[in-house]
């Protein structure tokens, strides 16, 4: 089942909400693909032979209060032009994150806002989950004057 309105409020591209489980430690969003395949990274040839198929957990902006958590698969596709396996880049998860960029960008501005402490308390994260969040953005963003990297 396709939730047109879940799919506007997450705003993602390809991906659709399939179901919303609502459990007392928050909200789990899974997740679809619209288009089957991929480009494949190195020759830029599409493929859609899939290889292999994992769900990972991505945690997002939390909803009404609610930590919130997007299930989605990670694709690994086979280049036949390449001959080697590739894994579908996702737009909204940079490589190797468990968080969305929307999500590491408000941590970033939340801990700018207030103190690691705080972040933590709201969040529920760990202290080096935070500031292993803040530094990378941080040097992502290359931020202006008088922001102050947390020891
Ligand atoms: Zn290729």
């Amino acid at each position: 089942m396709m939730d047109i309105h879940l799919d506007r409020l997450l705003n993602f591209p390809n991906v659709t909400v399939q179901s919303c489980i609502h459990e007392d430690e928050g909200i789990r969003l899974d997740l679809g693909f619209i288009k089957e395949g991929s480009h494949c990274p190195k020759c830029k040839h599409f493929s859609d032979d899939l290889h292999r198929n994992r769900p990972s957990l991505i945690r997002d902006l939390s909803i009404f209060g609610k930590q919130t958590y997007l299930r989605i698969y990670r694709r690994q596709y086979y280049c036949s032009t390449c001959q080697s396996y590739f894994t579908e880049q996702l737009s909204f998860v940079d490589w190797h994150r468990r968080y969305t960029q929307r999500y590491e960008a408000y941590i970033y501005e939340s801990v700018q806002r207030s103190t690691i402490e705080q972040v933590c308390r709201e969040e529920g994260l760990t202290w080096d989950q935070v500031h292993g969040i803040f530094k990378r953005q941080y040097k992502l963003k290359k931020p202006k004057l008088g922001v102050q990297l947390p020891a």
